[in-house]
């Protein structure tokens, strides 16, 4: 359906005395009527992804440079732009586009030179300006002949004169604008292939409505809004949101109230909690046990991404589930976050030693740009350089792994020797639980789902009673088991 797009060509010059935002009126005198990126420019102003020199000039005949990029490719992934330093010589906190910048190499869309530069002032090529939309909008951009045939196939860009896509030639800001628009709004592309074939739950949390907007964040205008509980069809995803249709009108969601189940309005019951068995001699009381949850990344740190899930959501999801099952048993549990907050990777196993700690348990999604997929854990293994908790810690893995495959079924990749920082720098024995592959369509079918999390988070729950029933010969742990009707796993250590 077309109507967005002539909506936006024919009405920007008439919206703008009427327009919902003081951004809508921009109105620049370079760029008429009849200019050929009219409406594209207008696009990106409205929603806050470019803007002008000045308020009565857009220069779309001017070259754009690699920083002009980055901040417009950020903006329309909603990354934070706060400017701060880089690792690059040439990029100082002060550059305008040093905080999308950062962001963008951090999440390997865009990189600098081997020379340690990244060339903010030099003006983009065509090719760069292929693999860059490629990458920022998820579709195959392994080279730059890849990249630049998948935005021809999509309708976002054409070849040049001489019939190649002109790799090397630079852009002017007009053309940039009709590229980005049309990556960002199928509306605007010359060929009409993205299918609305893949169904989610609009789910509001509190039973109101969902604003339907004409581009991906809330400066641009609502044109409808759905309730919650219906089923939307969404074609692909831009950042956070997803282009979706919707009684036939398109237009953009944000993805945190979509979901792949179906939302339930039954409240949770909590059963009380069961009495443990006498504590065995020598130990301490199970109330003494502290679980640590990590759910990875946060905040300014989405993780990976794929199929329009964010990793961040998705870890934090799971460990709010598996930090319930505690509340029915005397163990209990200490979360490193609670909301979507950025947590450093050191303070996460500082805060593990801070609450006093016995075990910890982060959880992450993989990624992989092929078809990976799967379920693996790590350990840390290095003798004692800071967590000496070797034995512990594997045993710990093996339990998590093996509930892990029992709650999902993904192809088992094994427990494995890892470096990484929140295993390393814990004094606890620690773990990293990577539940599956973001990027895996067959892996998402459980982790997108509520009822996938949901098993998950309970296998991860039960490898931990594992750990203290086997490892650590608790059998005062035993009646816990019955609170999720389970009973030990065997023996695997
Ligand atoms: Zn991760």
């Amino acid at each position: 359906m077309k109507k967005l797009a002539v909506c936006l060509t024919l009405s920007l010059a008439a919206l703008v005395p009427f327009g919902q935002d003081s951004k809508a009126a921009a109105n620049f005198t370079d760029v008429g009527t009849t200019h050929r990126a009219q409406a594209e420019i207008y696009y990106l102003v409205e929603g806050g992804i470019t803007s002008g020199v000045s308020e009565t000039r857009f220069v779309p005949e001017q070259q754009v440079t690699r920083g002009q990029a980055a901040a417009m490719l950020g903006r329309t992934l909603n990354l934070n732009g706060e400017q701060r330093p880089t690792n690059f010589k040439d990029v100082g906190k002060n550059n305008f586009a040093s905080g999308y910048i950062k962001q963008l190499v951090d999440k390997k869309i865009i990189s600098g030179y081997p020379d340690g530069s990244f060339k903010p002032d030099k003006t983009l090529s065509r090719g760069e300006m292929a693999v860059l939309i490629g990458r920022t909008f998820d579709y195959n951009a392994s080279s730059v002949s890849v990249a630049a045939s998948s935005l021809m196939k999509k309708g976002i860009a054409s070849g040049v004169a001489d019939g190649s896509f002109g790799e090397t030639q630079t852009i002017k800001r007009g053309d940039f604008a009709v590229f980005l628009s049309r990556s960002i709004n199928a509306d605007f592309r010359t060929a009409d292939n993205e299918k609305f074939d893949r169904n989610l739950y609009v789910d509001t949390k509190d039973g109101s409505k969902l604003n339907l907007r004409t581009g991906p964040n809330t400066s641009y205008p609502s044109i409808a809004s759905i309730p919650t509980g219906k089923i939307v069809s969404y074609a692909y995803f831009v950042g956070d949101w997803a282009y979706i249709t919707s009684d036939n009108v398109k237009g953009f969601v944000h993805t945190a109230y979509l979901q792949g189940d179906k939302p339930s309005d039954k409240p949770e019951v909590t059963p009380p909690p069961v009495k443990p068995d006498p504590t065995p001699p020598g130990k301490n009381p199970l109330s003494d046990i502290t679980v640590v949850i990590d759910a990875g990344h946060g905040g300014s740190d989405p993780g990976s991404s794929g199929n329009g899930y964010i990793e961040k959501n998705i870890t934090l999801n799971v460990a709010k589930k598996m930090e319930k099952y505690y509340a029915k048993v005397p163990m209990k549990a200490k979360m490193t976050r609670t909301s979507d907050t950025y947590v450093s990777l050191d303070a996460r196993g500082a805060y593990a030693s801070k609450v006093k700690g016995d075990i910890f348990v982060s959880i992450h999604t993989n990624s992989h740009n092929g078809s990976g997929n799967g379920t693996e854990t790590f350990y840390y293994s290095r003798s004692a350089a800071v967590n000496p908790n070797v034995s512990q810690s594997k045993a710990l893995a093996t339990y998590v792994q093996n509930r892990q495959l029992e709650a999902w079924g993904l192809t088992d990749r094994g427990i494995k020797v890892g470096n990484w920082a929140v295993l390393r720098q814990n004094t606890v024995p620690a773990v990293l639980a990577e539940l599956g592959f973001i990027s895996s369509k067959k892996d998402m079918a459980v982790m997108g789902t509520e009822a996938g999390r949901e098993k998950m988070a309970k296998g991860l729950f039960l490898a931990t009673l594992d750990y203290y029933y086997y490892y650590e010969n608790r059998k005062d742990v035993l009646p816990l088991y019955s609170t999720v009707n389970a009973t030990p796993s065997g023996k695997l250590h």
